[in-house]
C-alpha cells in the first residue's frame, strides 16, 4: 500500500532514521536483505522490494544449490514485501529500522518456499481447528573470541557454570549489556543465564502467537550474532560446536488459546486431551520433524544420553531428559516444552514443524503412550531419535501427511537443498578421517 508506506517514511524520518533494512528468513533460517533509503521507500518499495531467488538456493559457504526455480531456471526474481507490523528500530545501529518481509514469486503469489510462508500456512490450519497456537522460544548460544592464531575459543574460562550469575562467567558482562540491547529492539526477551560451559548462554524470549514468536526468534539471532560482532566476537547457534561441550538446544514453549482466550491446553486435572493429543502427534511425526528442527549434519552430534538434548522420542511431567516436557504450572501456564530443536533450525520452520505435528495429533485425536518416568536415556522404553540427518531427511520426505500441510512444494525444495549439503559434506575429508586413517593403515 504506497500510502501507507509514504506515511512510514514520513515517520521514520520524524524520528531520525533514514535507512530501512527489509530482511526475511532464507532456508537456513539465516537473515538475507537490503538497506534502503527511507527517502526512496514509496518509489522503490511500492511494488515490493525485487531478490534474485539465490536467497534460497545459496549455502552458508555460497555453493549454488540446484532447487526448482533456481539456477537451471535461471534465478527469477522474487518480492519481498515489508509486513509493516514488523517495523522495529534497530538502536546499537544509528539511523536504522528493521522490518520483516513477506516474499512473492514474481507472478505475486506468496513464495512457497519462504519459511514464514509456510508457517503462516500452518498456523492458518490451526485457525480452522478454532485454536491459535502460542509459542516461547529459548535459544542456547556460545559465545566466542579471537584465539590469535586465526580461530576461535569460548569466551570465559571456568566450566561447570550453569546458573553462575555475574563476572566469574562472564568477565566483560556481556550478557546484561545484550538483555537490555535485545529488550530495546522490543523483542520481549524475559531472562538470561549462564549454561553449563564457558561461554554458552541462554536467553528467553516471551510468549506469543507463534508468527510473532517466530518473528521475534528469527531477529533474536540476527541481533545477537552483530551485537557480538560489534564486541569483536562470535556468537554461534551452532548446535554442537565442541565435542567436549553439551550442544545448544532451542527449546519451544507451547500451547494454544480456544475462542474464548483460555488455555486449551489446560484440562481439570492437568493436561487436557487436546493437549495430550498434541503430545501424541509430536511424538508420532518426530522423526520427520528432526528435519525441520535439527536440520543441519552437526545438530545430530548434540543428542545423546546425559546431554539434557534429548535421545529418545519421548515426553515426561516435568523431565528435562525428555524430548517434550510438561513443565509444572498449570492453569493458564498449562504447555509443553519441546526440547528437541537444535538452535541452529530456522525458527520458522521449526515452529511451523511442532504446529504441524500437533495439529495431526488433535485432527486424529491421537493419544501418547504413557509419559516417561525417571531416566529419559533408557533406550528399552522408547525409540531412538534420527541418529543422523539423511535418516531425518528420509522420514520427511515419507511422511507425507506431515508434509502437506508443511507445502509439498516447500518440502521438495527443503530437500533437495538439505540432501546437496548431506552430499557436500560426505565429500569432504574431515580432520577426524585424517587422524584416524593415515597412521597405522
Ligand atoms: N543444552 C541443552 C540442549 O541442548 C539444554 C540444557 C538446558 O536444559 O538448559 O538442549
Ligand atoms: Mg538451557
Ligand atoms: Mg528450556
Amino acid at each position: 500500500d504506497p500510502a501507507r508506506l509514504a506515511e512510514t517514511a514520513e515517520q521514520l524520518t520524524a524520528r531520525g532514521i533514514d535507512v530501512l533494512r527489509v530482511g526475511y528468513a532464507d532456508l537456513t533460517g539465516a537473515e538475507r536483505g537490503r538497506d534502503l533509503l527511507v527517502t526512496h521507500l514509496p518509489r522503490a518499495a511500492a511494488g515490493g522490494v525485487a531478490f534474485c531467488k539465490s536467497v534460497f538456493a545459496t549455502s552458508p559457504m555460497g555453493d549454488v544449490i540446484p532447487i526448482d526455480g533456481g539456477i537451471g531456471d535461471g534465478l527469477p526474481d522474487v518480492i519481498a514485501v515489508p509486513d509493516l507490523a514488523t517495523l522495529h528500530d534497530v538502536p546499537w545501529e544509528e539511523g536504522v529500522a528493521h522490518v520483516i518481509a513477506d516474499i512473492h514469486d514474481a507472478d505475486g503469489g506468496l513464495c512457497e518456499t519462504s519459511p514464514r510462508n509456510v508457517l503462516k500456512r500452518v498456523v492458518d490450519a490451526f485457525h480452522t481447528l478454532g485454536l491459535d497456537p502460542v509459542v516461547g522460544p529459548e535459544l542456547e548460544f556460545y559465545v566466542l573470541e579471537k584465539d590469535g592464531s586465526g580461530g576461535w575459543r569460548r569466551y570465559g574460562e571456568a566450566t561447570g557454570n550453569v546458573y553462575v550469575t555475574g563476572r566469574k562467567g562472564d568477565p566483560q558482562n556481556i550478557l546484561i549489556r545484550k538483555l537490555r540491547q535485545l529488550d530495546g529492539y522490543g523483542l520481549d526477551v524475559v531472562a538470561a543465564n549462564h549454561e553449563f560451559s564457558s561461554g554458552q548462554f541462554e536467553i528467553n524470549l516471551w510468549h506469543s502467537a507463534a508468527l510473532d514468536a517466530a518473528d521475534r526468534a528469527f531477529r533474536f539471532k540476527t541481533a545477537v550474532k552483530e551485537l557480538s560482532r560489534m564486541e569483536d566476537r562470535l556468537a554461534t547457534f551452532m548446535a554442537k560446536p565442541f565435542n567436549d561441550e553439551g550442544g545448544s538446544g532451542f527449546h519451544l514453549h507451547f500451547s494454544a488459546l480456544d475462542q474464548s482466550g483460555g488455555n486449551a491446553f489446560s484440562g481439570d486435572d492437568g493436561l487436557s486431551k487436546l493437549a495430550e493429543s498434541a503430545i501424541a502427534g509430536i511424538i508420532a511425526h518426530a522423526p520427520a520433524l528432526a528435519a525441520l528442527n535439527n536440520p543441519t549434519v552437526n545438530s545430530y552430534k548434540r543428542f545423546g544420553p546425559d546431554t539434557l538434548a534429548p535421545w529418545l522420542i519421548d515426553w515426561g511431567l516435568d523431565n528435562r531428559s525428555a524430548m517434550i516436557r510438561i513443565p509444572p504450572e498449570r492453569g493458564g501456564a498449562t504447555r509443553l516444552e519441546l526440547r528437541l530443536g537444535d538452535a541452529t533450525a530456522n525458527p520458522y520452520l521449526a515452529i511451523a514443524g511442532m504446529l504441524a505435528a500437533a495439529l495431526l495429533g488433535i485432527r486424529d485425536a491421537l493419544a501418547p503412550p504413557p509419559p516417561l518416568a525417571g531416566y529419559g536415556y533408557d533406550r528399552s522404553k522408547a525409540e531412538l531419535l534420527p541418529q543422523h540427518l539423511g535418516t531425518a531427511l528420509d522420514a520427511l520426505a515419507a511422511d507425507t501427511e506431515f508434509g502437506a500441510l508443511l507445502g509439498p512444494q516447500f518440502v521438495k525444495t527443503f530437500l533437495d537443498y538439505k540432501r546437496n549439503e548431506l552430499e557436500r559434506f560426505h565429500r569432504h575429508v574431515t580432520d577426524w578421517e585424517f587422524r584416524e586413517y593415515s597412521y597405522h593403515l
